[in-house]
């Protein structure tokens, strides 16, 4: 018989934070956001750092070189896309590198022997396994690759993973990163398509328990990207909570200027496309060059959307960072490892979560 679980798989928007005592110290201005971004040795400090816990999606409506750079100069991360041509990803990191800012490419289980050099001689700073599930023998394929190639002088995180196997797997094979999330993105449909995921804050939460199992034991600290899912900045705070080291985001990002979707008018009103990796029209790229590709687009794993566009990424990034040190300060903590560690965290109750909006009135403004 299959093993059944007893247990709910949970997401964010069902958690709430208690507050700790503020102290005279606790103003926004004093909080630092600074995260680790690839894994380092206990008592050694970490080789590559952001500023702030935010990473752009490996997407081709998200993360060209004008978002890459856009983030870049804020002190997050974009990943660019993996489904192109080598040679135009490769042109794309060039483009950002030549701003001054750091940039990190993806990278599929494919053509990683041709796509890994190429980006790396580009000036990439982090690369990453682009996959809806990572737990598999092809991932270790990539890892090994690079460890046996570049030792530890290139950097690559991998996922997706839900589960503490899923961890200790890619951490054994060298991971410098893992992500987690199956199935919680806004495009995505893998859960309705294949019946496969885990609720984001239960995965994270697992994940990050792994982790720090893993730490104790090993002495080497992995950090945790939680990937997909996020609709408010509420969400953000969540995932950092329950440990997880920084964000990655496609729908966020998606609706700024700078995104690589394009504009289009609806109604008079102004709207971003955004569409999955796993959609027809994601997928469509590799016609052109990979005469297999047709073979394996028997179903879809995402959808193609429209966002509405909301400004310029400096100017919502920053509201962002700015009520997630708010929040740090509401638990008394000046950094991300003092927000974790002290975080009291309670599960909230289906008529709790209607509380917790606008409720019972008539809004001035309807949305
Ligand atoms: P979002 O921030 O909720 O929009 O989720 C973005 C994340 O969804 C990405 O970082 C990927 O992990 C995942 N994703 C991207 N495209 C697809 C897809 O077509 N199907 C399933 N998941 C996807």
């Amino acid at each position: 018989m299959a093993k059944i679980l007893n247990e709910l798989s949970r997401t964010f928007g069902e958690y709430l934070l208690l507050p700790n005592l503020t102290k005279r110290t606790n103003s926004p201005e004093n909080v630092s956001m600074q995260t680790a971004l690839v894994k380092y040795k206990k008592g050694q400090t970490c080789p590559l750092t952001l500023d702030i816990p935010f990473t752009a999606a490996m997407m081709q409506s998200v993360s060209g070189a004008e978002l890459a750079t856009a983030l870049g100069r804020e002190g997050g991360i974009a990943f660019i896309f993996c489904s192109q041509p080598i040679d135009k990803q490769a042109a794309m990191v060039r483009e950002v590198k030549k701003q001054n800012t750091r940039v990190g490419a993806a990278v599929n289980t494919r053509d990683f022997k041709e796509r890994i050099p190429a980006l790396v001689d580009a000036g990439v700073d982090v690369l990453c396994i682009d996959s809806s599930d990572g737990y598999s023998q092809w991932q270790a394929n990539v890892l090994d690759f690079v460890r046996k190639t570049y030792g530890d002088s290139v950097k690559i995180g991998a996922g997706n993973v839900v589960s503490a196997d899923a961890f200790e797997f890619l951490a054994r094979h060298g991971a410098d990163f893992i992500k987690v999330g199956i199935g919680g993105g806004s495009i995505c449909i893998t859960r309705e398509q294949k019946a496969l995921g885990l609720g984001q804050a239960t995965a994270v939460r697992d994940v990050v328990e792994a982790r720090d199992k893993y730490f104790k034991r090993k002495g080497i600290y992995i950090p945790i990207c939680s990937d997909g899912g996020i609709v408010y900045d509420s969400h953000i705070i969540m995932a950092l909570a329950f440990g997880a080291d920084f964000v990655m985001m496609g729908r966020y990002f998606s609706r700024f200027k700078e995104s690589a979707g394009k504009t289009v008018t609806r109604d008079g009103k102004q709207y971003k496309e955004y569409w999955g990796e796993g959609s027809m029209r994601a997928k469509n790229w590799q016609r052109y060059y990979d005469s297999d590709a047709t073979q394996r687009q028997v179903f879809e794993e995402g959808v193609d959307a429209l966002v509405p566009l909301v400004g310029t990424l400096a100017d919502n990034v920053q509201k962002s960072v700015y009520k997630i040190k708010s929040t740090m300060c509401n638990l008394g903590s000046l950094t991300l490892r003092e927000f974790t560690k002290s975080a009291r965290i309670v599960a909230v109750s289906s008529v709790g979560i209607l509380e917790g909006g606008a409720h019972d009135v008539m809004l001035a403004q309807p949305k």
